[in-house]
């Protein structure tokens, strides 16, 4: 049977500079404020081979992550680290092993409709200098690709969101057991799912 739009699930870590900046909070409730249900939550420090399986999940990643950020690099009228995707990635991946593992990361699994688009719109785009405001990128990170290259280090973005309902299921079978992902019910999925609003007056 085809799966319900509203069976979509994402995942979503905040990162270890979200934690330390006090944002779990805010993040979790953005999310929550929009209609989504949060069926899956841990805070662990995680270790450089699950961060590099988790980023090369996707057997294109290493391309298209080279590749998006040369092309960063030319909108902006600059000149990338290396033409090549490949050795662009290779330190991005160093930094991003460095970075996801320097302290508690809080790993989350969101159910709903849309759940992969809604919560990439909530949060914004890779590089927080050009997210759009109202995004978490947007409203509470400084940080530019420019800025964390010259440094030698990753993007500091607040967030890990999947970018497809495909990697999705696969960062999500990373990260959890089956039996840690709760099915249950809303009192408000009623209101966002159902075909009749029944049961409002008494
Ligand atoms: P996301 O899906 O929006 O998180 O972006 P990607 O999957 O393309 O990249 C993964 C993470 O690597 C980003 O969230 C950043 O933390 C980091 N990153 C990506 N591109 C760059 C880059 O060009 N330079 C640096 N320093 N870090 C990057
Ligand atoms: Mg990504």
């Amino acid at each position: 049977m085809k799966k319900h739009h509203k069976d979509e699930r994402t995942l979503v870590i905040v990162k270890p500079d979200g934690v330390q900046r006090s944002l779990i909070g805010e993040v979790i409730s953005r999310y929550e404020r929009v209609g989504l249900k949060l069926v899956g939550l841990k805070l662990v420090v995680p270790t450089e081979d699950r961060v590099e399986q988790h980023y090369t999940l996707d057997p294109q990643w290493r391309r298209v992550t080279g590749e998006k950020t040369i092309k960063s690099y030319k909108d902006k009228g600059l000149t990338p680290p290396s033409e090549d995707p490949l050795e662009v990635t290779a330190k991005i991946l160093k930094g991003l092993k460095k970075y996801m593992t320097s302290g508690p990361v809080v790993v989350m699994v969101w159910e709903g409709a849309h759940a992969v688009k809604i919560v990439r719109k909530i949060t914004g785009g890779t590089e927080p200098l050009t997210s759009d405001v109202g995004t978490i990128r947007g409203d509470f990170v400084l940080d530019s690709y420019q800025m964390a290259d010259a440094d030698g280090r990753s993007v500091r973005n607040v967030i890990h969101a999947s970018g497809s309902p495909e990697e999705a299921d696969a960062e999500i079978a990373h990260w959890f057991d089956k039996n840690e992902l709760l099915k249950y019910r809303l009192i408000q999925d009623g209101v966002l799912y159902d075909v009749n609003m029944d049961g409002i007056f008494e």
